[in-house]
């Protein structure tokens, strides 16, 4: 049997039942399948949800799968501590993709005129959204010159029965190849697949070179070949064992408007003019079940830390050998915002650091370099850090004009900081102490008298 979304709710099931609930009861996808997961968040609860009764639609919904850092964990078989590490090691271990000629994604086929995208679940997600969204799809395109496969997860709107709308950001790979293929004037052919085994979203956030395809970065986070069956209508394959596959092309410079969408940064992120998709197939399982992801909401935060922490940590241990652990706080979007500590062998190291950092990943937009002694998963700690070791004039600097992401809602255009547009200034705080220069000790009482002291015993009369 290959993983899929299936084994990972029965283990989910068996290894932390009070994580994952069954909802039997009839909820709209319009707005009360996401309002569950709200009143769940209020009292800090982000248990997986599955609803048996969605109206509108036979297919049930799973959504927050990854909501909790223990079930990113339980999709890579490791310990919450452990993710980010063990992520980054797994993700060279490529495995090539096994071709299959069957797959279960296969056991519907519709095309042409059977064609309707509107019988799948409509989930809409926040109040102002733009209508209901697939904000799970993994979409998989092909580049035209190296036939590498490019996996990747962007905000699909419904748009009718087999047309959709999608925005992907200009710094992604999809963007990437989408400009090759218009300035060909030729359409560009996709698939996107919805509802597999978490691994896979892991797998399509993969943050590494584009030369490297997130389909083999998948076969090393799953530990086993991702298995893909051929298109029905598209030139690509597709995931054999997804729940459903969406295949269709985007046609080259048609723009439409998309949006807007409640985003990862908690902010309605803006309508735009961006490319349409004509649908020109769906497959399914029979009995498919549709896996959503809500949006402005920490699942969508936690979906995509993992390939981000991963490729900062890979990046700045190539480069300051003493770096201790490098995190994307929730502060932060789990994407701006990056802390990094290090042992900080010489002056300078702070700043080489921060640079680092903010290289990793077009996304990063704050760094924060602090010393081994601060613990960078626990934000006081890091504050403090940076309230008794830093001076501004000296230990802050400003990047103007860089790329970070347009739906930060503070971005800006080129033509003036009040348009809003794509640009942002990146900036760091280096609040490591100085090496060559003395700097007051921390206070503490002798670590050997208190770090094991047993409170009983003083306690007992
Ligand atoms: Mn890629």
């Amino acid at each position: 049997m290959s993983k899929d979304l299936r084994s990972f709710i029965q283990q989910m099931e068996q290894t932390m039942p009070q994580d994952f609930l069954k909802i039997k009861k009839e909820v709209n996808p319009r707005f009360e399948l996401c309002a569950v997961l709200r009143k769940f968040q209020e009292s800090n609860q982000f248990p997986a949800v599955f609803y048996e009764n969605v109206k509108g639609t036979k297919m049930p919904v799973i959504a927050n799968t990854l909501a909790a850092r223990e079930r990113l964990a339980l999709a890579l078989e490791t310990t919450s501590h452990a993710l980010t590490k063990e992520y980054a090691g797994r993700q060279h271990d490529l495995k090539p993709v096994m071709r299959v000629d069957h797959g279960p994604v296969k056991e519907i086929v519709l095309s042409g005129g059977a064609v309707d995208v509107t019988s799948l679940p409509q989930v809409v997600h926040c109040e102002k959204d733009g209508g209901p969204y697939i904000s799970s799809g993994i979409m998989i395109l092909k580049d035209p010159d190296s036939g590498v496969y490019n996996m990747g997860i962007y905000r699909i709107q419904i748009k009718s029965k087999n047309k959709l709308g999608i925005y992907f950001g200009a710094y992604s790979h999809a963007a990437h190849i989408f400009r090759k293929f218009e300035e060909r004037g030729e359409v560009m052919e996709l698939a996107i697949a919805i509802g597999h085994h978490p691994a896979v979203y892991l797998g399509a956030q993969y943050r590494g070179p584009f030369e490297i395809s997130e389909l083999e970065v998948t076969g090393g986070l799953l530990g086993e070949p991702l298995r893909m069956v051929k298109g029905e209508t598209v030139d690509l394959d597709v995931p054999a064992d997804a729940e459903i596959v969406i295949e269709g092309r985007i046609p080259p410079g048609v723009r439409e408007m998309e949006g807007p969408f409640g985003e990862y940064t908690w902010y309605m992120g803006d309508a735009l003019e961006n490319p349409i998709i004509e649908v020109t197939a769906v497959t399914h399982r029979r009995d498919a079940i549709y896996y959503d992801i809500f949006s402005a909401h920490p699942e969508h935060n936690l979906t995509g830390l993992l390939g981000r922490e991963a490729i900062l940590w890979e990046r700045l241990k190539a480069s300051i050998p003493t770096v201790k652990q490098v995190v994307l706080p929730f502060s932060g979007t789990c994407r701006h915002t990056v802390y990094v500590s290090i042992k900080k062998e010489y002056d300078g190291l702070g700043k080489n650091a921060a640079l680092a950092a903010l290289a990793g990943d077009p996304f990063m937009k704050m760094a924060v370099v602090v010393d081994d002694d601060i613990d960078v998963l626990n934000e006081s700690e890091v504050l403090w850090a940076i309230c008794t070791r830093v001076q501004a004039d000296r230990d802050v600097f400003i990047i103007p004009d860089a790329y970070v992401c347009e739906l930060d809602p503070s971005a800006y255009d080129i033509k003036g900081k009040e348009i809003r547009g794509y640009l942002n200034c990146k900036w760091a705080i280096d609040a490591t102490k100085p090496v060559e220069i003395p700097f007051q000790e921390r206070a503490e009482v002798p670590e050997d008298m208190w770090k094991n002291l047993d409170l009983k015993y003083y306690l007992e009369s």
